[in-house]
């Protein structure tokens, strides 16, 4: 490769040359987050020469400190910021700095055109580098790789369209950017402005920042995780959330760990205040943090948490980890394996004593991560047990809507003769409500959970007792369930004879649709209900089916008749007659509609409304 001793001028690529053009030009009051963008890479610079040093034995100056140093000089208006981290080769600068495809600058980009103001953008997002042309009026980078026979370079942007790269001298591995400050920047020049951002932003970067010409840290870099639970405040557990995260709000719960067996682990965790990870984290991907010896091994470990517990954030350092991580070997994966056992053991239970110590919040955290605790029911059966007690549930208990109930709180109401735990599957809990199913339950007041999430149908699979009592669906028409608390005076039932003529008359008009017609003792104030002919196969799947299946066809049901309905009697008294058989089949037909209706299995409401409406204009006739 030959190199041209002049500086070499360079473009930069289509979509920077735009970004830079916009934060040249933003008058932005909180651009002071540049600062942390640099110091951010610098740290990322360190992290990765220190990884390469586990394996690499030619690395240039292998002794020298691994440290930032940022100087201010107000008179000349600069402000220089090194690192000793891998440095650059030539073509790394212009790769990394001019022309790479960065993942950030698009987003950013795209967000601008979706109407995002600039300033919001820049304050939540790391544009990286370019930040950097929010407050300077030139760059410099000067950059030596680790590579024992690189040569030092020097890259150079003012913000414009071009750039350019030159040999330089510099003796020592790492980067240094010159940053000519705009006059209107000059602020950061100031030691005691640097000192104010260092401790805002970069307070938990972990290697030292040394300010002008002071041999003391300005950062305090304490691995908070590995400090003694009682030590670690509220604040200063948010701070360290918020710079891992850069989430604003602070997070639900922390959970911090430090055992020494079976393995030694130090953790930090956290449940965010809400599921999902905004465009603007810092975290791109799930997964912890992972250190050993103080060496960053693994920017999202994803094997230390089952995928279940995917949403919670934070920090794991353990001596028993090889630095050899990457490599898979079975010693790796045992120890891994026991770090996964640990902390999970550990968030359950930090879930548990939530739920119990702090209702409110265990609501909020069921709001927001229950699905992912359903999900690890549905799919991961080691974790059945664990999570059962976090479960919560709608219930037809009083209490309303709001309250949420546990399996542990059913039990505890349960009736003296109850052998099983009573639930409903529906679309909402205002909707269950007027199931015929719930007919026998509410006038007996059993109570019954609603289970009205759609992932509910999955989450049964693996969920099917608890304590012993089997979970039933009260649609199961080979239910057992408790004698009536005092016996009562029913209506008179239609008659057999007439019965046996309307159920006939139910299997000639609805054909094949359905499986059977047959009476029940189930239905207190609804006449009629739909339940699944084999009990071994539950409602629930349909439900599932007409979810997943473009062309769900409505499945065979048995249809069940309240004999002491006053509908169904009239309706058996006109059978009976021969009176207005037209009626009777609309009837019939509006009966069994409705009550796939309630079932959410029917596929076109819409085509009731004619059928309502001639029922009406029946109903109205004088
Ligand atoms: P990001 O850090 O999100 O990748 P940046 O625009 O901040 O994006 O930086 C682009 C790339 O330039 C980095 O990925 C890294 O490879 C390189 N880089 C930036 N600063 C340094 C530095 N101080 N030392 C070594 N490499 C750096």
């Amino acid at each position: 490769m030959t190199v041209s001793p002049d500086p070499e001028a360079r473009t930069f690529r289509a979509e920077i040359r735009q970004l830079l053009h916009i934060l040249v030009h933003s008058l932005y009051t909180d651009r002071e987050i540049f600062l942390r963008e640099l110091i951010s890479n610098a740290s990322d610079a360190l992290n990765r020469l220190q990884f390469l040093m586990l394996t690499e034995r030619e690395v240039r100056d292998p002794d020298l400190e691994l440290a930032i140093r940022i100087k201010g000089d107000p008179e000349t208006r600069t402000l220089t910021i090194s690192d000793s981290g891998l440095g650059m080769l030539r073509d790394e600068l212009i790769e990394n700095l001019g022309t790479i495809a960065h993942s950030g600058a698009a987003a950013f980009l795209q967000s601008l055109q979706e109407g995002q103001k600039v300033s919001d953008l820049i304050g939540q997002f790391g544009v990286g580098f370019y930040s950097v042309f929010m407050v300077a009026e030139e760059v410099r980078v000067t950059s030596l790789s680790y590579r024992p026979d690189a040569a030092a370079y020097t890259w150079v942007a003012t913000g414009g369209d071009d750039y350019t790269v030159e040999p330089a001298e510099r003796a020592e591995r790492g980067t240094t950017l010159q940053i000519k400050l705009k006059e209107d920047a000059k602020e950061f020049a100031e030691l005691w402005r640097l000192r104010d951002v260092v401790h805002k932003h970069s307070d938990f970067v972990s290697y030292p920042i040394y300010l002008g010409d002071e041999s003391q840290a300005a950062n305090r870099q304490t691995a908070l995780w590995r400090e003694a639970s009682h030590k670690i405040t509220d604040e200063a557990a948010n701070d360290f959330y918020k710079q891992l995260t850069l989430d604003f709000d602070p997070p639900l719960a922390r959970i911090h760990l430090n055992t020494d067996a079976p393995v030694q682990i130090s953790a930090l965790l956290f449940i965010p205040a809400k599921p999902d990870r905004g465009l603007f984290s810092l975290r791109k991907e799930t997964g912890l943090k992972l250190y050993s010896r103080k060496i960053l091994i693994q920017e999202y470990a994803k094997d230390l948490l089952p995928n279940y517990l995917r949403f919670i954030e934070g920090v794991v350092e353990s001596e028993d980890v090889p630095l050899s991580v990457s490599r898979e070997t079975a010693q790796t994966s045992r120890v891994m394996e026991r770090i996964k056992n640990a902390l999970t053991h550990k968030v359950i239970d930090s879930l548990k004593e939530l739920a119990a110590k702090q209702a409110d919040n265990y609501t909020k955290f069921w709001k927001a991560y229950g699905l992912f605790l359903k999900e690890g029911l549905a799919t991961d059966p080691q974790a059945r047990e664990r999570l059962t007690p976090l479960l919560r549930f709608h219930s037809s208990q009083p209490g309303g809507d709001e309250s949420l109930a546990s399996l542990a709180d059913y039990a505890g109401r349960m009736r003296p003769e109850q052998r099983a735990i009573y639930y409903i599957l529906g679309d909402d809990v205002r909707s269950v409500a007027h199931s015929p199913h719930l007919d026998y339950f509410r006038k007996e007041k059993l109570e019954v959970l609603c289970l009205v999430d759609p992932l509910d149908s999955f989450m049964l699979a693996g969920l099917q007792s608890y304590e012993g009592y089997p979970l039933k669906s009260v649609d199961d028409p080979a239910l057992e369930l408790p004698r009536p608390a005092a016996e009562e005076d029913q209506a008179e039932a239609v008659p057999s004879g007439e019965f046996d003529a309307l159920v006939a008359r139910f299997k000639e008009q609805l054909g094949d649709r359905i499986a059977d017609v047959r009476a029940t003792d189930r239905l207190v104030d609804n006449a009629l209900r739909l339940v699944s002919p084999d009990t071994s196969r539950g409602h629930e799947m349909d439900r599932v089916r007409r979810m997943l299946e473009k062309d769900f066809t409505v499945p065979q049901k048995v249809v069940e008749l309240n004999r002491h309905h006053p509908l169904i009697k009239n309706l058996a008294g006109r059978v009976a007659s021969g009176d207005n058989p037209e009626l009777v089949n609309t009837v019939i037909e509006q009966l069994y509609e409705s009550a796939l209706l309630v079932e959410g299995l029917l596929p076109n409401p819409a085509s009731m409304v004619g059928r309502i409406q001639k029922l009406m204009e029946e109903a109205t006739r004088r």
